[in-house]
């Protein structure tokens, strides 16, 4: 069942930025794991929450993420407190997709099973790698065997819509490292898999080392021969490619992730969190203690907000559809945002004919062409 389509519908994602120890490539907004912190944060929840009403009266709420930072740092009982605030003043689905992001080093048996009490349906698992020489160079505090005992009692503690996420592109990364970690997954109990190719990005310890670093990284020629070495290696095992960098076993897509392709509108809560609601995207700002403050004052914490061009918002939305293995309807689309203009019409008959898009009746979608080059495609569309 896909919960999207329906202009009433959105999602809400909130943002838990506490980490045990910052990855070297990471440029999330991230502090340290503080009790005093994530209660001060859950204050910032309620605040927010309640200034959020007036954009919920006739919404219902089909997705909710708890992305970070690791969430599951924040602890069952201030999930709990959360969610119940949200099910009290909030319309929310029967069968909303409830998202706890988790690392691996975090799981314990009663922890996930006192998290699955308090709501979360769904784990997404930053396994990153099953290579330890792999995972140390990334900076991250799990072992292969905790990833994958982590995987299993999640699915013990009875949460069995679980998400893995993968890396590749990684420095000293070859094709037998990728192959051999593909390779477990058919031991795995997942029902998703969201693949990354690592940037390096600023502010980051890997960018402050990129001279060392980029060397090791794998050229492109070796960069598109791991992807299309995932596609393969993982449909075989019945993840079924639904989303550039997304598979799924079948009605197991996910939800929250969509309606980002999608359109959907959607709340962020917490210090750095994005919202896009009414063609306008906004930002809360990236600071604690600045995000309690401006709502302690009866204000949003927003330090960003763009009303998007109508011209640009209608590509942008097409573009980011058109990740999706199954393409865009054009009728379908244009009936609810709008006609194209001529230019991108254009556009998209010129990348049909270099071989980057295909037509089927009504639908555009990319060619295994245009899935491997999408930036470029997209690049050209916006
Ligand atoms: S666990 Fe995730 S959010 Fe935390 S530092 Fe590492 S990459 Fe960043």
């Amino acid at each position: 069942m896909r919960m999207t389509g329906n202009s009433d519908s959105i999602s809400l994602y909130f943002h838990i930025p506490f980490c045990t120890r910052k990855c070297d490539y990471c440029h999330f907004y991230v502090l340290p794991d503080q009790e005093k912190a994530k209660d001060q944060l859950l204050r910032g929840f309620h605040l927010e929450w309640n200034l959020l009403q007036p954009f919920l009266q006739d919404k219902q709420v089909v997705t909710l993420y708890f992305g970070g930072g690791t969430p599951s740092l924040f602890g069952p009982s201030r999930l709990a407190i959360l969610l119940e605030w949200i099910y009290q003043s909030a319309s929310i689905h029967p069968a909303a997709e409830i998202t706890l992001e988790v690392n691996p080093e975090n799981v314990t048996l009663e922890l996930m099973r006192a998290y699955a009490a308090a709501g979360i349906n769904r784990v997404s698992l930053g396994i990153q790698t099953l290579d330890a020489d792999l995972l140390h160079l990334l900076g991250r505090l799990h072992h292969p065997e905790t990833a994958i005992e982590a995987i299993h009692t999640v699915n013990q503690a009875g949460i069995s819509n679980i998400s893995i996420d993968l890396m590749y592109d990684l420095p000293k990364q070859t094709l037998q490292h990728w192959s051999s970690t593909l390779e477990q997954v058919r031991y795995l109990p997942i029902s998703h898999l969201s693949l990354y190719n690592l940037t390096i990005e600023p502010h980051t310890l890997f960018f402050k080392n990129q001279t060392q670093l980029r060397p090791w990284l794998p050229d492109e020629e070796t960069s598109l021969a791991m992807y299309e070495m995932a596609i393969t290696q993982l449909e075989a095992l019945g993840l079924r490619q639904y989303e550039i960098s997304a598979f799924a076993k079948p009605h197991h897509e996910s939800q929250h992730n969509t309606g980002y392709w999608t359109g959907r509108a959607f709340l962020g809560l917490g210090p750095s969190s994005f919202s896009y609601w009414e063609g306008k995207r906004f930002r809360n700002v990236a600071h604690l203690g600045r995000y309690c403050q401006a709502l302690e004052a009866g204000q949003l914490a927003i330090d960003f907000e763009e009303q998007l061009n109508p011209d640009a918002h209608l590509r942008e939305l097409f573009v980011i559809q058109l990740r999706l293995r199954e393409g865009v309807c054009l009728k379908t689309f244009q009936d609810q945002y709008g006609t194209l203009d001529t230019t991108t019409c254009h556009t998209l008959r010129r990348l049909t004919e270099e071989g980057y898009l295909q037509r089927e009746n009504e639908r555009i979608l990319l060619t295994k062409r245009g899935l491997l080059f999408y930036d470029s495609v997209a690049t050209e569309l916006i």
